[in-house]
Order: C-alpha cells, then structure tokens, then sequence
C-alpha cells in the first residue's frame, strides 16, 4: 500500500484489511510504503507496525511518486499472491475476498474494475474515460478500461514485473503486457476516506504522457503522417500557384499575411515534431542513467516474519495447486 500523507486514514485503513484477512483465515502481511509523506504518516504507520506484527513500513527517504512507491513495495514482497492497494480507502479492501476467490479458480491477476466512482468530478470521469479510450488506438496492449493498480496479482506476474525497471512506470499497463490469465472483479469506488487527492491535473497529465510514451510510438509516427501530409499540401500548393500565375500573371498581389500565416503554422509544425521526439529522447536519457527507482530510509515492523509474510491461523489456504 502506498501512503502518502494517510495519516488520518491510515488507522482505518489498517482496521479494515486486517478484518478481511482474518476473515479469509490466510497467512498475510500488510506492507506499507510510506512515500516521503510530510504529515504524520510515518509514526501512524510505525505504532500500527508496533502493534501488530503483522504490519510491516517501508520508508522511502523523499517522495518518488505512487508508481515508485508501489514498485518497492512488490521488490519486498515475497508471498504467493500480493494485491495492490491504496490506502486511502477509496477501494475497499472487502474486495480482495472476491479477487483471492478469482485467484483459487485459475487467475493470474484479479484486477478491480471500478462500476462506480463516488466523490471523483465530472472532469476527472471525463478525462479518465479519454484517456483509457486513446490508449486502445494507441498500443496493442489491452490495457483495461476503468481500472487502477488495485489488482491481486500470482508471484509468476509480481516475479516478470520486478524485472521491468522502466523509470517511466504505468504499472497496469505493464501488467495488462505480461498477459496470462487476467479477470476483472468489479466494485463500487468509494470517496476518499480522508484528506485530497494526491493527483493533481499536472500530475495526472504527466502519467498520461508516460504510459502514451512508454507503450507507442504511434506520436512518433502520427509526426511523419502529418510532415508527409503537409509536404503534400505544399506542393499541391505550389502547383495551383504555378498554374495560375501562367493563366493570369497578374493575379496575386504580394501577400504579407499570407505568408506570416505559413511561417507561423510551419513553424508551430515543426515545434510540435520537434517536442514529440523530445519526449521519447528524455525517456531514453532518463533511461541510460539507470537510477534507481526509489531508496529506502528503513524498515520498520513486520516481526513476525523476517521477510516473506505472515502470521495467521491457516497457511493451507493461500497454497494454489500447481503453482
Ligand atoms: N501516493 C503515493 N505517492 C504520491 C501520491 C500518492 O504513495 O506521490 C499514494 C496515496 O497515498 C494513495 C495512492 O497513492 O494511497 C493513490 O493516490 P491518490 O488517492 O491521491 O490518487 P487518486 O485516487 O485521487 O487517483
Ligand atoms: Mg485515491
């Protein structure tokens, strides 16, 4: 669970999921990344960790953003399935039943499909839907409607997603690429527990730019379309000048707007090209730097196991057959 400034949600938080687990009766540890948060996160975190064993935090040095926050998470994790999910209450952790339901009868991945949305805004619906829309021209990879990171996930698919390291990270894509057997379980997404949320428009619009560029090259190419296509209309252009000008020479009157008009339009053309392949070119220099993705300040908790998960009456039924 990725936690970003959830102090006021977290107790809650941790209240819920643990009755859901113990409800399942399976082995279980609830791994929280606290993300650089700036209110007391941190020491709710910790006292939840001191009080149940559990519970285990992650505590990243700064603020490396949801996708980094959660990629740590799955590089300390090793149980046999983990689920992703946020701490801010908006999807519910009684879901996860259903989804280990869907993992016992074969899934892969169980990912939550939201049917309803409380307390999002008609903009962010609106955006969310064209945004998922475009993609499915944009990429081959069937990336699902409607959807988040909440998803529950075998360790076949955490083990191939731990070895993406990608800087650019839109993580249910990359899990929509690996493939397997992945089902949806649908469920009403709630308002947040407490507090604003932690995407604002810009930072929305910069994962929209991100998992664009880190599926298709469709921009690139859709750049050469429109520089091909306007090569065209010049020289189309350029011949209907021509063709006039032998008809009537004395046709056209030096035309100053006219010519500012193309200047400004070819320039802006090129501008826009140039910004395209800017995009993909910081990626790459993003890339060959190889930074790592996070880094963790300490570990707190999680006693009750020194590194794969648990506690908890009855280890049987988290074991899938065959695998
Ligand atoms: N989050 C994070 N780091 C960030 C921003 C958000 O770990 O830089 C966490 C946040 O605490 C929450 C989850 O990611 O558990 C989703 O964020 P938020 O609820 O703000 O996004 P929204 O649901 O509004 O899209
Ligand atoms: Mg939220």
């Amino acid at each position: 669970m990725p936690c970003y400034n959830e102090a006021e949600s977290l107790p809650e938080f941790a209240r819920r999921t643990k009755q859901v687990l113990a409800a399942l009766g399976c082995r279980h540890e609830i791994l929280l990344v606290n993300d650089g948060s700036r209110d007391g996160t941190l020491a709710v975190a910790k006292s939840l960790a001191a009080a149940d064993p559990c519970i285990r935090v992650v505590n990243l040095l700064r603020n490396f953003g949801h996708q980094a926050a959660v990629t740590a998470g799955l590089d300390l994790t090793e149980s046999d399935i983990v689920v992703l999910i946020d701490s801010d209450l908006q999807d519910p952790p009684e879901v996860i039943v259903e989804m280990v339901a869907e993992w016992e009868k074969g899934a892969d991945v169980a990912y939550g499909k939201r049917r309803h949305r409380s307390g999002e805004t008609g903009l962010k619906l609106f955006t969310a839907g064209a945004f998922y829309r475009l993609m499915r021209c944009l990429t081959k990879t069937h990336i699902p409607e409607d959807t988040g990171d909440f998803r529950l996930m075998d360790s076949r698919v955490v083990k191939v997603l731990r070895g993406m390291r990608e800087q650019h990270r839109f993580i249910r894509g990359m899990v929509a690429w690996i493939g397997g057997v992945q089902v949806p379980v649908y469920y009403d997404r709630e308002s947040r527990f407490a507090g604003l949320s932690k995407y604002p428009y810009a930072k929305m619009i910069s994962f929209a730019i991100d998992a664009i560029t880190s599926f298709s090259i469709v921009p690139l190419r859709l750049v050469t379309c429109l520089a091909l296509g306007i090569l065209l209309l010049a020289l189309v252009a350029a011949g209907i000048v021509f063709v006039i000008k032998l008809v009537n020479p004395g046709f056209f009157i030096p035309g100053f707007p006219a010519m500012m008009i193309t200047v400004i339009f070819f320039g802006g053309v090129q501008l826009l090209a140039l910004g395209v392949i800017g995009e993909y070119t910081g990626r790459m220099y993003e890339a060959v730097k190889l930074r790592p993705l996070y880094i963790v300040e300490a570990v707190y908790g999680g006693t009750a196991s020194s590194h794969a998960g648990c506690l908890n009456p009855d280890p049987s039924t988290t074991s899938k057959s065959g695998g």
